[in-house]
């Protein structure tokens, strides 16, 4: 097969050697003559992808079993901005949100509604199309907890220090999961949709500080309520079962790369050319995100200059012919996103570079 150069915000692009293990998983599951599409969520063959995927993501965030359960749940992080608020956000109590996104706007308005006590927007950066991170801002020392979101997948901004406070910390962290390292211990409770670093659509997975779970509300209903999911690891009900079978094989595939230090660094090369070349083409491209130091090293959002903008449709012809596919920004801010998750390869970024400047150079 010819692969393309996959830039989507996700479902995304995942490395090679998983897709080939998957595809073998699909035809048959270890010795055990079915599909992974077909075996039992009960058998013994089973559980062992699901505890081991549990078990190396542990391993990679550098947290320990004792402190923290991986849970693997569905609906995706959307439904992650409704469960948060029914588990935690009881009558009478403050919740904070920093907002810096569409998708940290989508969690507060999910908590407004569903939340017996208060969401509060306590920063926003609404005021400059969110085009940074909000850090200046007070959090209520007894609020229950304080929501963030660590990338912005359609602004292209990311949070790359962790907020220092004294109440528990929760984060939506679908698009930078795995992808640099963090002080993960510091987070109570951390969620992402799988289909941007660490897999396909189909399974979120939550990493949350037992003795936070331990206590999340018991007036949820039971599909709902993140103790089902804690206690019965997972396996209360039929899990996405391949899903989890492929977050495992990128858990293995990120131990093998020399684990986060190595994913990391190989980011920031990637990102780091990527943005070196925008602004060096200044004159033609506009990075959106002006703050550097709030820079995604996932998701990077450019424009061209305006007078330049009508050869918008014109720059994603010419780099579809070159096999470079999905840089189309997101419906509601428009331009352009590169989307350079763990699994692109740098290769892709060179050609992206290369085009570029080929384009500005014919048409700036
Ligand atoms: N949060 C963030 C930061 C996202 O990027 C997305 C998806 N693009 C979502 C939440 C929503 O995720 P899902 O589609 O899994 O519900």
């Amino acid at each position: 097969m010819n692969r393309i150069y996959n830039f989507s915000a996700g479902p995304a692009i995942l490395p090679e050697p998983v897709l080939e293990e998957a595809a073998k998983g699909v035809l048959e599951l270890g010795g055990s003559g079915m599909s992974i599409l077909e075996i039992s969520h009960r058998s013994k063959e089973y559980e062992k992808v699901h505890f081991e995927a549990q078990e190396r993501l542990l391993r990679i965030m550098g947290l320990s079993a004792d402190e923290y359960a991986v849970l693997f749940l569905q609906g995706g992080a959307s439904m992650q901005f409704a469960m948060v608020a029914m588990n935690y956000l009881g009558e009478g109590d403050i919740a904070d949100y920093v907002n810096a996104g569409e998708w940290g706007t989508k969690a507060i308005k999910e908590a407004k509604k569903v939340g017996l006590g208060t969401a509060r927007e306590i920063a926003s950066s609404a005021d400059r199309n969110f085009s940074y991170i909000p850090k200046k801002f007070t959090v209520d020392p007894n609020a229950r907890y304080l929501h963030i979101t660590t990338n912005n997948t359609i602004e292209g901004t990311e949070w790359f220090d962790t907020p220092k406070t004294s109440v528990p910390l929760i984060s939506d962290m679908s698009s930078d999961f795995l992808a640099v390292q963090r002080d993960f211990g510091s987070f109570s409770l951390i969620y992402a949709g799988a289909q941007k670093n660490i897999g396909p659509s189909g399974v979120t997975v939550a990493v949350a500080r037992k003795s936070f779970l331990a206590q999340a509300s018991d007036n949820v209903p039971t599909i709902l309520s993140y103790k089902t999911y804690w206690e019965k690891d997972s396996l209360y009900n039929t899990p996405p079962c391949f899903a989890i079978f492929v977050v495992g094989l990128v858990a293995k595939w990120i131990e093998e790369q020399g684990g986060l230090a190595a994913v990391e660094r190989k980011n920031k090369e990637k990102a780091g050319l990527l943005y070196h070349t925008l602004d060096e083409l200044s004159g033609f491209y506009m990075p959106t995100v002006t703050a550097k130091e709030d820079r995604s090293l996932m998701n990077v959002t450019f424009r061209l200059q305006p007078r330049y903008e009508e050869l918008e449709k014109e720059f994603l012809a010419g780099a579809k012919e070159r096999k470079l596919d999905g840089l189309k920004g997101h419906r509601s801010v428009g331009g352009f996103r590169a989307s350079i998750y763990n699994a692109f390869p740098i290769e892709g970024v060179r050609e992206l570079t290369q085009y570029l400047r080929e384009f500005a150079g014919t048409k700036g």
